[in-house]
């Protein structure tokens, strides 16, 4: 509770890159909390106390707007990107506050809908089953990009799976750990690609460190990776220097622009 009236939390991106060509096609904004004692507490430590003890809804709010805010920061230097995604927790889209919340944000940071993609974890959406199949759909009428994240950790419903309106499905890193040596790791990998695609789904693995799990995915017809073979998640500034470049209007001080990944 503290963290949040001191200032506590910030956010930091990780690029996702295309495996076709190595662009970058968007980031994940993170959340961190820098304590003045204890120093980095790992998400992992917070994030589900939050979502016991309620703090979650105020803690989500702030990463949303946080994150808005930053596109648009971004929006007035730099081409567009692609989508930021947020992690979203199941309490807040039990709110019925949080479309017209989106909206609000949406119209306030001049966003377009599709530059804000929601990662929602698979257990999550498979434990509520009608009721969020709802809300999904009012977010995808936004025009939003919605993101089954972990996947493959939860209980899927295939039957289910199929009446969701979903963009992405991103493999959980658990999977990806193994590759390409983990004859498991490499079937369920594989399955899940297959899986994703002719669900017209793009399909994106996170956690992919070593460029043989990259080669294995990329053989695969994973289209997207994230991971800390592409870049930790960073600070804004820094991911901004490193992965943004600046649009044409704006080399009135000759800095040339970057070049692809
Ligand atoms: P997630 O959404 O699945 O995020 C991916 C996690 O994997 C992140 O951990 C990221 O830093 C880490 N990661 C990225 N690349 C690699 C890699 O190559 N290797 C390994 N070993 N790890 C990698 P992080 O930032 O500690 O976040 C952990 C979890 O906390 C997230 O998992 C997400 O479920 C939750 N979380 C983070 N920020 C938020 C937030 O703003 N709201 C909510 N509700 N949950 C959040
Ligand atoms: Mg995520
Ligand atoms: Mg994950």
């Amino acid at each position: 509770r503290r963290a949040m009236e001191r200032n506590e939390f910030s956010l930091s991106y990780q690029p996702k890159i295309s495996l076709l060509n190595q662009q970058l096609v968007g980031a994940e904004a993170l959340i961190r909390w820098t304590h003045p004692t204890l120093g980095e507490v790992p998400p992992e430590h917070f994030i589900a106390l939050a979502e016991e003890n309620g703090m979650i809804l105020q803690i989500g709010d702030w990463v949303l707007e946080q994150a808005c805010m930053q596109m648009y920061e971004w929006n007035k230097i730099y081409q567009p990107f692609g989508a930021l995604s947020v992690n979203l927790a199941g309490a807040q889209l039990r709110q019925p506050k949080l479309l017209a919340r989106i909206e609000q944000l949406l119209a306030n940071y001049r966003l377009a809908p599709e530059c804000l993609q929601l990662e929602i974890t698979e257990n999550f959406i498979m434990s509520q089953a009608e009721e969020a199949l709802a809300v999904l759909y009012r977010l995808k009428r936004l025009g939003v990009q919605l993101a089954i994240d972990d996947f493959g950790t939860g209980y899927s419903s295939l039957s289910y799976l199929k009446r969701l309106p979903l963009d992405i499905l991103k493999i959980d890193q658990s999977f990806v750990r193994g590759l390409p040596d983990d004859t498991h790791d490499g079937a369920i990998v594989r399955a899940i690609i297959a899986l994703g695609r002719s669900m017209q789904l793009t399909v994106i693995a996170e956690g992919v460190e070593t460029p043989e799990q990259q080669q294995f995915l990329a053989d695969e017809g994973c289209e997207q990776i994230q991971g800390y073979i592409v870049s930790l998640p960073l600070r804004p500034e820094e991911f901004s220097s490193k992965f943004l470049r600046t649009t044409v209007s704006d080399f009135s001080d000759s800095t040339p622009a970057k070049p692809p990944l």
